[in-house]
């Protein structure tokens, strides 16, 4: 894509013969910083705007969420800085990545902060973006597919549906500073509700022992989605009550996106053979799956 022309092509004015450029919604100036969500992983499901500023990078400081896929995307001599971040080893700890975003963005660069997701998801953009503020750095924002959208939609599980589930809730399942999980489990157990559990995976036991006791059948139809929406997808199935054995069983590691609600078998098996594909010929009811 040309972002120049792109960007000119909507936002030059003509007065007096004089071009005026107008400030391009996605123009990445020097000294200023980009907070991009990159979505979770495919690098199809980038946004237009997300696109305009990876291609003007200077530097690039993203997480360990980014998708190698999106990194081959940076501009040739786009310096790259990675800052890592695993549930409780994070790389560079976030004071020192704000402080680099700031100094970076005062040498006069292109600053492209580019995190998994949507940044204001559970990501920690709004602290970076406040930061910069304070430090009189210009910020952008521009949103990402959170994993929650991505990784279900390409597992083939509708996040609502009608006449099963009529809202959604994405919420943490990652312990707070005090070493517990206090989460308002009695909201989280409507039968017609689905809930989205992000770094979830090392405290799966706990979630699905709270559920039930706060009354979510422990039958409830449940997801586990691993790298959702890159070639290394997998999706496992099951139900509350036996999330975490396919834990054990399968070994399976963040980053991994729970689903808990009926929606996830909306769908069939056969069709998520293919992630992000539902192939009409391999329909199969779901009935027909039970009794197999
Ligand atoms: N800002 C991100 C979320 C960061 S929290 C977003 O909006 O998506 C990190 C957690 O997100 C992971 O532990 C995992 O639960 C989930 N996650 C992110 N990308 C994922 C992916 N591709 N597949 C599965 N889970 C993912």
């Amino acid at each position: 894509m040309n972002t120049e022309a792109a960007n000119n092509h909507s936002n030059l004015t003509s007065v007096d013969n004089k071009q005026i450029s107008a400030r391009g919604k996605s123009t990445l100036h020097k000294g200023e910083v980009a907070l991009v969500g990159s979505g979770p992983g495919d690098a199809e499901l980038l946004t237009i705007r997300a696109m305009r500023f990876i291609e003007q990078a200077e530097i690039a400081i993203y997480d360990r969420l980014v998708s190698e896929e999106i990194l081959a995307l940076l501009p040739e001599g786009c310096e790259r800085f990675y800052v890592g971040k695993e549930q409780a080893k994070h790389c560079v700890p976030q004071d020192r990545i704000n402080e680099i975003l700031v100094e970076e963005a005062h040498k006069g660069k292109k600053v492209l902060r580019l995190k998994g997701g949507d940044p204001f998801i559970f990501g920690r953009g709004g602290e970076e973006a406040e930061y910069m503020l304070q430090n009189g750095v210009s910020c952008h924002i521009c949103p990402g597919i959170t994993a929650a959208s991505g990784c279900t939609t390409y597992a083939g599980i509708p996040l609502t549906h009608r006449g099963v589930a009529q809202g959604c809730t994405f919420i943490t399942g990652h312990l707070q500073n005090d070493g517990q999980l206090n989460l308002p489990w009695q909201s989280l157990c409507s039968e017609t509700q689905t809930v989205v559990f992000y770094m979830g995976i090392n405290t799966l036991p706990t979630i699905a022992k709270k559920l039930v006791e706060h009354g979510r059948d422990i039958n409830t139809p449940a997801a586990l989605i691993r790298k959702g929406t890159q070639p290394e997808q997998k999706t496992y199935r099951g139900t509350i009550g036996n999330l975490a054995e396919l834990v054990e069983k399968h070994n399976i590691t963040p980053p991994t996106l729970i689903v808990i609600g009926d929606v996830v078998n909306q769908l069939t098996e056969k069709q998520l053979a293919t992630p992000g594909f539902l192939d009409a010929k391999d329909y199969v009811q779901i009935e027909d799956i039970k009794t197999a």
